[in-house]
């Protein structure tokens, strides 16, 4: 028996359950989900970090557009918050001071910065090395959010679910044809789902998910990053560290449950996969984080890799397929998949059902999946 709806989306990632929350009052949305447990992938394995220090002026005009919904979520959120204040720091060396202040005047337009020197630089984060062989000057938005992406996935799929729409586990799509107006969907396990309207929302998997289809794919790139937990030294007040970052892509580390993490922000080629930690990386993540703090790395607790996936030009691909009939893009959302996610779906909800656009700063065709026909097939 095939299943009937107005739009299935693949993917249970934050990409694709936003987008389900966004379109279920105005439709009957099934998101297919391959794994057994909603964000398994990227999703459940980010730095669950809401700045502005990464990407360029496209990405941080989502971010910022996806703020009020971080302060006041929508009732169906319940009572949880699902972001809660920490600064951001980003911190340079002598040698990196132009870096520092390129990027302050890229970042102004968007959130309030203080300039930080060696003093304040080291009230803010006394794990910090600071002055000859450390940081000299650095930027801060006290008013960044950690994200809670445990409460941000349920708090989609609450709002999914209180409008209608539903979720399949356990349905790893197969086979995608279209047929009579319809895309008809077959997962590994048999099932068989149709709808009028398809949304990629595969992260990693989005360009097979294409290829499936017979859809050109976008070229995307899932690039591997690393993070690792490991104790912080005695004493430290981990309630009021920040998420503090170099100004170039070297390392960046915040308290984790009583702990640190770290990353040596990789970006390493991958398939879309399972993806695990490689054994240099790990070591990376350590080195640096002694290179540029007082801590030293005894042992580490836990580590874990997750996709980062990217569009050529490293801006999402949202909107319809300009090859094939009602097939819509959500895909390549890098580094900022969490903190953009309540823009992204304004703007799906606006281009399938219709609606006021959104986010006035970006056009809708500067995330236009078109925009990438030219690659190869
Ligand atoms: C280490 C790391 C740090 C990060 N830090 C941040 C951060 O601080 N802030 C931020 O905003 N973002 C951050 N990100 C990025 C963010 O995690 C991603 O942009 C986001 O999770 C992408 O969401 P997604 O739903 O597209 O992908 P995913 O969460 O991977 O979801 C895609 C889903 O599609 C499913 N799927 C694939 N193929 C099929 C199929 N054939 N059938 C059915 N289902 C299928 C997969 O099982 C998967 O669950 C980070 C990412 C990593 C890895």
């Amino acid at each position: 028996m095939t299943q009937t709806d107005d739009i299935l989306v693949i993917g249970g990632g934050v990409a694709g359950l936003s987008a389900a929350a966004a379109l279920a009052a105005s439709a009957k949305v099934r998101v297919l989900e391959a794994e057994e447990q909603i964000g398994v992938h990227s999703s459940g394995r980010s730095a669950t970090m809401f700045h502005y220090a990464l990407g360029d002026a496209l990405i941080r005009a989502l971010t910022l557009a996806s703020r009020a919904f971080f302060d006041q979520p929508p009732e169906a959120f319940g009572d949880t918050p699902i972001g809660r204040r920490m600064a951001v720091l980003v911190h340079a060396r002598e040698d990196e001071l132009v870096a520092l202040d390129a990027l302050e005047a890229e970042i102004a337009p968007f959130a309030e910065l203080d300039r930080l020197d060696q003093g304040a630089i080291a009230a803010l984060c006394p794990l910090l090395r600071v002055g000859d062989d450390g940081a000299v000057a650095a930027i801060a938005d006290m008013n960044g959010l950690r994200i809670d992406q445990h409460a941000l996935l349920q708090g989609y799929w609450r709002t999914m679910r209180s409008a209608g729409a539903e979720l399949t586990t356990g349905a790893r799509v197969s086979g995608i044809a279209r047929d009579g107006g319809s895309w008809c969907v077959t997962t590994t396990a048999g099932e068989r789902f149709s709808a009028p309207i398809l949304v990629n929302a595969a992260g990693a998997w989005a360009d097979q998910v294409a290829l499936l289809a017979g859809v050109r794919r976008v070229g995307l790139r899932p690039l591997r990053r690393t993070i690792i937990t490991f104790d912080a030294p005695a004493g430290t007040d981990l309630d009021h560290l920040p998420f503090a970052k170099t100004v170039g892509d070297d390392l960046y580390f915040a308290p984790e449950s009583g702990r640190l993490f770290a990353s040596p922000m990789d970006e390493g080629d991958s398939e879309p996969c399972d993806s695990q930690p490689e054994e240099y990386d790990i070591a990376l993540a350590a080195f640096r984080m002694e290179e540029r703090t007082h801590v030293t790395v005894k042992a580490i607790h836990s580590r874990w890799a997750g996709l980062r996936s990217f569009t050529p030009d490293r801006h999402p691909a949202v909107g319809f397929a300009s090859d094939a009939e009602n097939f819509f893009w959500l895909a390549g959302q890098g580094g900022a998949g969490l903190q953009t996610s309540p823009a992204m779906a304004a703007i799906v909800a606006s281009l399938i059902v219709g609606g006021d656009w959104p986010v006035a700063a970006v056009a809708a065709d500067r995330l236009s999946p078109g925009r990438f026909l030219r690659q190869p097939a």
